[in-house]
């Protein structure tokens, strides 16, 4: 049986969303890009991948903290490209902070941005993957849906939330060959991290270089970041006839963040 294979990966204009969506390209799935970035810009990223995938590729650009902007999204990529079969919830933000001074539109931002785009996104996807008795749900989560951290309030409740949100989604959809799992990434540098790198090197006197490792060694015993390439591999894996049976799962991929 032939399945429609085609990604929407959100945030993938960056980061780790970019190397899934090339991980994914060189398995030969269709790839539509996303993220904030203007159309023209967006252009010149499908223009890099057609020229090294043999893929179809396209990009839409909308602000997924709105609700009403996903909606349209979906319905621009389902007349404009068809239908998508696997999601990759991978946008996201941070914001660091004590939680008596957090700021309350970072807190709506974030919970928007990193835990509600995903119930709606999922939402749009479901009615076709049920239809086609295939599809696959993975949410980028991170080490915080499973752990905490101080001064990540927002961002904690929101990765936890997407944990709850993929066990759940992964329940309702066991029976309909519809996988729904979340990957939990530890340090991974990407523009994400810029300004705790730049905290930590302000807080401990060091340079920026060393305020990386610095970060890694607080948290992590593997030494060095996770490859933003692995974490494609995973999701590539993940989408696979193997992993048929792997659904409702929290994946750590942390260096051992998480072994503690
Ligand atoms: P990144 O900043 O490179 O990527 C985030 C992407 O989300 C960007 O493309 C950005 O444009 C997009 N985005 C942000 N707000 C958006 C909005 N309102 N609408 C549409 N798009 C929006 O950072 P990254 O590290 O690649 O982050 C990707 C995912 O990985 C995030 O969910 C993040 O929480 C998660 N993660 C990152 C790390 C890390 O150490 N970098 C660790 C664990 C989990």
């Amino acid at each position: 049986m032939s399945y429609i294979k085609r990604a929407l990966i959100t945030g993938s204009t960056s980061g780790i969303g970019l190397a899934i969506a090339r991980q994914l390209a060189a398995e030969g799935v269709d790839i539509v890009l996303h993220g904030l970035s203007s159309e023209d810009e967006g252009q010149v990223l499908v223009q890099a991948f057609l020229d090294e995938f043999s893929v179809g590729v396209s990009y839409f650009q909308a602000d997924i903290s709105d609700p009403n902007q996903i909606t349209d999204l979906f319905d621009r990529v389902k007349k404009e490209v068809g239908f998508i079969s696997i999601l990759v919830n991978n946008a996201g933000i941070q914001h660091t902070s004590p939680i008596e001074t957090f700021p309350v539109e970072q807190w709506d931002k974030i919970i928007a941005v990193n835990l509600s785009s995903a119930f709606h996104t999922t939402q749009q996807v479901l009615p076709f993957m049920v239809e086609q008795g295939w599809g696959r749900i993975i949410n980028i989560a991170s080490v915080h849906g499973l752990v905490a951290s101080v001064n990540k309030a927002a961002y904690c409740a929101a990765k936890h939330g997407l944990i709850g949100l993929t066990k759940v989604t992964a329940l309702e959809l066991a029976a309909k060959q519809v996988t729904v799992n979340a990957i939990c990434p530890g340090w991974t540098d990407t523009p994400l991290l810029v300004q705790q790198f730049k905290a930590f090197s302000q807080k401990n006197n060091t340079s920026y270089e060393e305020a990386k490792q610095g970060l890694i060694k607080e948290k992590a015993p593997y030494p060095d970041f996770v490859a933003p390439d692995d974490i494609g591999r995973l999701v590539v894996f993940l989408c696979s006839d193997a992993a048929k049976a792997i659904t409702g799962t929290s994946l750590p991929i942390d260096g051992g963040w998480t072994a503690h």
